[in-house]
């Protein structure tokens, strides 16, 4: 799935104070973000991580990994992590193959733009931290979620408006200090990040955050105002124009054409909304890891078992209830927009 992080970016930018990586040579650098993600879901899942040194890629640069899981490989997933010539431009996963039940192993790969580890050190920045877990959250739904006997209803293959749950919801685990301290080291010193930095990192994020909500809105208007109408002399820089005055406090610029680079109008289509909605039900999904704890295995293995593996095979407000043991519901999202 697509990041929408180029869209709506919050980024604490750490390079200089505290790095989320090293100055070590290519394995060091990025791979202390790598090896952050692979030992937090590893640990939460009871699952490893091997590299494959034999498997064909389609650039030097691309790693080819398995998940295994007591000496059962799960699936394959490709890392093609850094930018070049004639490569797509933003962070997503991508379905490669589609796992199902006692058949096909699931392959995805993550295609991202990060810094290239050379003669400065590879660091990144929060937000690039951040999507990093949100497309590994994609990931691990399209491997897990090969428990199905249909390749179509497997994985990310789930409705489209909860397909944003599960990468969004482990995006969370990128603002607890507990989780940060395990690879985000200092450049230099090599002094984990201070709680006390992760604390003030979250105070700064809540700046603007009800323009950032309102801004999403105005992006799943916009994704469904021009696909609800008859097309014939639809003025969409019109309608854009109107919907952004209504859903956010600044005015349209003439001249500015911003429609005409809204990618996720063919992506998403109508449904835009689709990541708000999710953000809706993932904040009520972490309720129960915030109450047991991030790292804990119990959480995550029913996690695993109720959203993960099912895939699309069944509604996911079924799948969030045999989670949570209730039906969701809007709470842990009304608290987290009334937050700071
Ligand atoms: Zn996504």
């Amino acid at each position: 799935m697509r990041s929408e992080r180029h869209l709506a970016t919050t980024i604490v930018r750490l390079a200089g104070e505290f790095d989320l990586t090293c100055a070590e040579p290519f394995e060091e650098e990025l791979g202390r973000v790598m090896d952050g993600i692979f030992e937090t879901t590893a640990r939460m899942f009871g699952i490893e991580y091997r590299r494959l040194s034999d498997a064909p890629v389609w650039h030097s640069e691309v790693s080819a990994w398995e998940v295994v899981e007591q000496g059962r490989t799960l699936g394959r997933f490709f890392l093609d992590l850094f930018p070049r010539e004639g490569k797509y431009k933003h962070a997503a996963q991508f379905t490669l193959a589609s796992g199902v039940r006692g058949g096909a192993l699931p392959e995805g790969a993550l295609v991202c733009n990060f810094p290239r580890p050379g003669a400065e050190p590879a660091l990144l920045d929060h937000g690039e931290v951040v999507t990093f877990f949100h497309e590994f959250g994609h990931l691990l739904h399209h491997l897990f979620g090969a428990n199905t006997p249909w390749a179509g209803l497997s994985g990310v293959r789930t409705e489209w408006d909860f397909v944003e749950a599960p990468s969004q919801m482990l995006e969370e685990w990128c603002w607890d200090a507990s989780v940060l301290q395990r690879f985000a080291r200092h450049v230099e010193t090599g002094e984990p990040i201070p709680a006390d930095a992760v604390a003030r990192m979250r105070a700064a994020d809540e700046f603007g955050k009800g323009l950032r909500v309102r801004q999403q809105m105005f992006y799943a208007a916009t994704s469904l105002a021009f696909h609800d109408r008859d097309p014939a002399g639809l003025d969409t820089t019109r309608l854009s124009a109107e919907l952004q005055e209504r859903y956010t406090p600044f005015r349209h610029v003439d001249g500015t054409y911003f429609q005409e680079s809204f990618g996720h109008l063919e992506g998403y289509s109508a449904i835009y909304y689709t990541y708000m909605w999710s953000l809706v039900i993932a904040k009520d999904l972490f309720t129960v890891f915030r109450r047991e704890g991030v790292l804990d295995p119990k959480p995550a293995s029913r996690y695993r078992r109720a959203i993960l593996e099912p895939g699309g095979s069944a509604k996911a407000a079924d799948l969030v209830r045999s989670f949570l043991g209730r039906d969701y519901d809007f709470r842990a999202y009304e608290e987290w927009l009334n937050a700071g």
